[in-house]
């Protein structure tokens, strides 16, 4: 058991109750530094983020280390110090150095990673079932002829953690292993933004362009983040007509398809949608099941079938946290020297049980349907019924009638005072529309996560 395993498993745990933001910002580039007894060292990039986890994440560090390792940890200190980037395992002194010899882990190691990408996001390592077998054949197709093919650009979209990013690389990977000399780029929208910024800053933008103009395969991240950023917008136009009139291959990922990304151009969208779109969506059980047994292999854990069943089973929308559930077992495992039992997995995971059937407040909800749809408050409570608002608020009150089982003259009281027969009409349209709709089905469960985690 490495310190990087300790921490990634409670980094785990403290994901799930932090929003995305907040969980980058104070957690990125920290790392287990020292494991002395009963007090944990935590390294941290900087005196703010030393302050922000002291202050306001301290008890749930200490509980989650507890938790993990056992009570006898009574204290954990924060340092500053350059952490090495989390992909790399820290070379101090390990918190088990009595403990059974470290198993090896088997992966798919391809020397690629001067492109920025993971080298265990390939496509052996993807697992394919019902929920992405067309995204996965599509980028299959990509990877085999690229910018040549029908799939230009190919467009991947679908929920969190379920595999978009994997698949995206997998096609740079074997792209480069079909012919090391191919020019790959993958980034984020968000780094293409900061890039652009950076650039016309520094009134670099010819070297910007001759960065993101020269590749053979633009891979890019989340480009729903690319929304409602007007120069950033333009300047991805450009990059794309020169990149795909030249016949290179781009591919995108986005959590939604191309229409319903809010403040996204129109001429963007089009484009986004001239070539293949393929979603992904959630793992059925099967597939769950394939994929712990596949990531078992992978960690060196032997988990008997039942264990497997009972985490397929509870784990059901996210498979970065079908993984996170694994690294919470094998950390127990290492620090209690015995294999787990399915008592003790279904404690390790009662968490998970809970976290499926979480509550939330109407106010809770009513921002987390403006965030997605990218609304003001007022705009989204107020009387206007431009169909970008009125579809919104119904979707609102659908939401508390299905999830909070909110009365509905509570529902019409907490949308700015509204008639409770108007709530019961959005109930039953959109109750309506969820069931011909694959896309609003999709929707409403990325708002349901967006809400529960
Ligand atoms: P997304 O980009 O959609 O949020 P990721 O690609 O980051 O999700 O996937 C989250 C984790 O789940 C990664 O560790 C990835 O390897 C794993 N994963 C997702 N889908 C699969 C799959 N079909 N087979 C194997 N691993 C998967
Ligand atoms: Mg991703």
């Amino acid at each position: 058991m490495t310190n990087l395993q300790l921490w990634q498993a409670v980094l785990g745990e403290l994901e799930l109750n932090l929003t995305k933001a907040n969980f980058t910002t104070w957690f990125k580039n920290t790392a287990i530094s020292f494991v002395d007894g009963e007090k944990i060292t935590v390294g941290v990039p900087n005196t703010f983020t030393k302050a922000w986890l002291e202050n306001k994440y301290h008890q749930s560090i200490l509980k989650t280390l507890q938790k993990i390792v056992g009570g006898h940890i009574k204290e954990v200190i924060y340092r500053v110090e350059a952490v090495k980037p989390q992909t790399q395992k820290m070379d101090v002194p390990s918190i088990t150095a009595q403990a059974a010899p470290e198993k090896p882990t088997i992966s798919a190691e391809v020397p690629s990673n001067r492109f920025g990408l993971n080298p265990k996001y390939t496509f052996p390592s993807f697992i394919v079932g019902k929920n992405n077998e067309l995204a996965h054949a599509a980028a299959q197709a990509v990877a085999k002829n690229p910018g040549k093919s029908t799939y230009n650009p190919l467009f991947i979209y679908g929920g969190v953690g379920l595999g978009k990013t994997h698949l995206l690389q997998g096609i740079g990977h074997a792209i480069l292993g079909a012919d090391p000399n191919k020019k790959i780029l993958y980034t984020t929208s968000e780094k293409f933004t900061n890039d652009y910024i950076q650039a016309i800053r520094s009134r670099t933008t010819e070297r910007f362009k001759q960065t993101y103009r020269s590749p053979d395969l633009l891979l890019i991240d989340d480009v729903q983040f690319m929304a409602a950023k007007d120069g950033t917008q333009q300047e991805f136009f450009h990059t794309f007509n020169d990149l795909h009139q030249a016949d290179k291959q781009i591919v995108m990922t986005s959590d939604r398809p191309p229409k319903a990304i809010p403040a996204l151009e129109q001429r963007l969208v089009s484009r986004f949608e001239w070539g293949m779109i393929a979603d992904i969506s959630q793992p059925d059980y099967e597939t769950r099941n394939a994929i712990l047994k596949a990531k078992c292999v992978e960690k060196g854990l032997s988990l008997d079938q039942k264990i497997i069943d009972h985490i397929a089973i509870i784990i059901q929308n996210n498979i970065r946290e079908l993984e996170g559930a694994l690294n919470k077992i094998i950390a127990y495992e290492q620090f209690q020297h015995t294999p787990p039992t399915l008592e003790l997995v279904k404690r390790i995971l009662a968490s998970h049980v809970v976290a499926g059937r979480k509550s939330a407040t109407p106010k809770q909800l009513i921002n987390t349907v403006a965030e997605f749809y990218d609304l003001k408050l007022d705009d989204l409570l107020g009387q206007s019924r431009e169909k970008r608002l009125a579809f919104p608020r119904q979707i609102v009150m659908y939401l508390m009638r299905k999830e909070l089982e909110s009365s509905y003259p509570a529902i019409g009281q907490e949308l700015g005072g509204r008639d409770h027969t108007t709530a019961m009409h959005a109930f039953d349209k959109i109750t309506h529309e969820v069931e011909t709709s694959d896309r609003l089905k999709q929707e409403i469960e990325q708002i349901k996560q967006r809400l529960y985690n």
